[in-house]
């Protein structure tokens, strides 16, 4: 194996990605003269003033010599996203798709659309960390949900950064089966009182709010008896104890609530109405954010590109049809994120492609980072690299070529498969609603209780 030369920066374009990236320009030019399966790619031409501006605003605010979040060393990271939040709160692009009296700047979805492509063509996230809770998440289904004193009390709270949300779903006992889950409230007065646990809950460590699913009501059937409540965390009833990851990384943790508190008030949607705003907060963001997740990817793959030219690879036939087929995976990606679009724009709710989606991201990351670890062999024994700060799919823009840090995204790759609905469960779904085969035998008609006693 040869040794590889000095370290450059990941997503500079090598000879054979710009072959690649030649290749697709014009793949790109013939696609947008037809409109492909329903999909319109092309962009109206009166949002081009918008994609000016959120430019020039990104010309204005970042430094000259700006690489990408991920070409800062890690210790700078989180400072830096800190300010870029005020920054974009100054300028009222924090949550830009919010309307004007909860703080937001009532941006239609292309134009939210366009201002995602043009900082994830930057590298530039559009939020600070949590925000993806926050803001995409409990933000958005309170917007639909909340009650108007909700909708006034929360939303501000979270612009300002007085709250920072993580999510309590998973528990021991129910993942892929969300609706068994147990963590138990009972009102007493004007409290529910709170007991049972969360597992999993990401950035948990770092929230003083968790969007929480309970069992209401044991007697009836599972999905019936289930609230959603907004509990407060700095209280004694709640202990958080982080959980190191694969990748030695503080990403999540567990949540443990005994007697805690949470005012009666703060079930958003109504009490035992909690599965379908669950269901409300999953389909969230995934058709605005559709366009951009192959962007990532493709600089991933730039980068795998040069590291197979440093260990002198590029002439083996069999890194040579990885490539071929890598880079397929990535413009497959790329136009499903369009068809996304697509249905998004038509105010069509996301279907059930986005598991299509879901599960080839998550295998193409496993396949592409396990390539990296063949190509530097023993090099990859070593070490782990700066850590990554945009969750769990592609390393952000900019991040350094070096194998170290590519042996974090091959341990960031794992979960893939699992969060978020596992491989298995979104082959379920494809196979249900999308090939029509037979649904899985269901055997929870009855109480939940009932169903409880019956394994115990
Ligand atoms: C990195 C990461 C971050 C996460 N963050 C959060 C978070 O912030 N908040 C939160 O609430 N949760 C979070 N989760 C939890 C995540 O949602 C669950 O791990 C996931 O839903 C799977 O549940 P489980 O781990 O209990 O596995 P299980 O559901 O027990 O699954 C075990 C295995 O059985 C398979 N299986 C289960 N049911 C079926 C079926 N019907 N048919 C075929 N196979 C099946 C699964 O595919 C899997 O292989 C996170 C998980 C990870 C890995």
């Amino acid at each position: 194996m040869g040794h590889p030369p000095s370290h450059t920066k990941r997503n500079t374009k090598t000879k054979a990605s710009a072959e690649v990236a030649m290749s697709h320009s014009h793949v790109t030019a013939r696609m947008r003269e037809s409109t492909i399966a329903g999909m319109d790619p092309t962009y109206p031409a009166d949002t081009e003033a918008y994609r000016q501006q959120m430019k020039d605003f990104l010309d204005e605010h970042l430094p000259s010599d700006w690489g990408g979040i991920g070409s800062l060393p890690s210790d700078d990271r989180h400072h830096w996203q800190k300010q870029w939040r005020e920054t974009l709160s100054e300028a009222n692009l924090l949550a830009p798709h919010w309307p004007a009296e909860y703080g937001g700047a009532g941006l239609s979805r292309i134009e939210h659309v366009i201002l995602n492509e043009e900082f994830a063509h930057r590298g530039v996230p559009t939020m600070g960390s949590n925000d993806g809770f926050s803001i995409g998440m409990v933000g958005n289904t309170i917007l639909h949900w909340g009650t108007e004193e909700q909708k006034q009390h929360y939303l501000p709270r979270i612009l300002d950064g007085s709250d920072v949300w993580c999510q309590g779903y998973s528990e021991p006992n129910s993942g892929s089966d969300l609706a068994n889950l147990g963590c138990k409230a009972e009102l007493d007065g004007d409290e529910w009182i709170l007991n049972g646990q969360k597992i999993w809950t990401s950035a948990g460590m770092h929230a003083n709010m968790i969007f929480t699913l309970c069992r209401t009501d044991p007697e009836v059937p599972k999905h019936k008896g289930i609230s959603f409540m907004l509990v407060p965390m700095d209280q004694p009833g709640i202990e958080v104890r982080p959980i190191t990851h694969i990748g030695m990384k503080d990403h999540f943790c567990e949540v443990f609530y005994s007697d805690a508190r949470c005012p009666k008030d703060n079930v958003l949607g109504g009490v035992n109405n909690g599965w379908a705003v669950a269901n409300t907060l999953l389909g969230f963001e995934r058709g605005i954010r559709a366009t951009v997740l192959a962007l990532p990817f493709r600089a991933e793959l730039d980068s795998f590109i040069e590291l197979a030219q440093r260990y002198g690879k590029t002439d083996d036939p069999t890194t040579r049809q990885k490539i071929a087929r890598f880079h397929t995976a990535v413009e497959i990606l790329r136009w499903q994120g369009y068809q996304a679009l697509t249905r998004n724009l038509r105010g069509e709710a996301p279907g059930p492609e986005s598991s299509i989606t879901k599960l080839q991201w998550s295998k193409y990351h496993q396949q592409v980072t396990e390539a990296a670890m063949e190509l530097a062999g023993a090099d990859a024994t070593i070490g782990f690299g700066q850590g990554d700060v945009s969750g769990l799919g592609a390393p952000p823009i900019g991040t350094p070529n070096t194998v170290p840090n590519w042996i974090d995204s091959f341990l960031i790759a794992r979960p893939g498969t699992i969060y978020a609905g596992t491989s298995e469960v979104q082959k379920n779904i494809i196979g249900e609603r999308v090939l029509g085969l037979p649904k899985e035998p269901r055997a929870d008609g009855g109480s939940w209780k009932e169903s409880q006693s019956a394994y115990s």
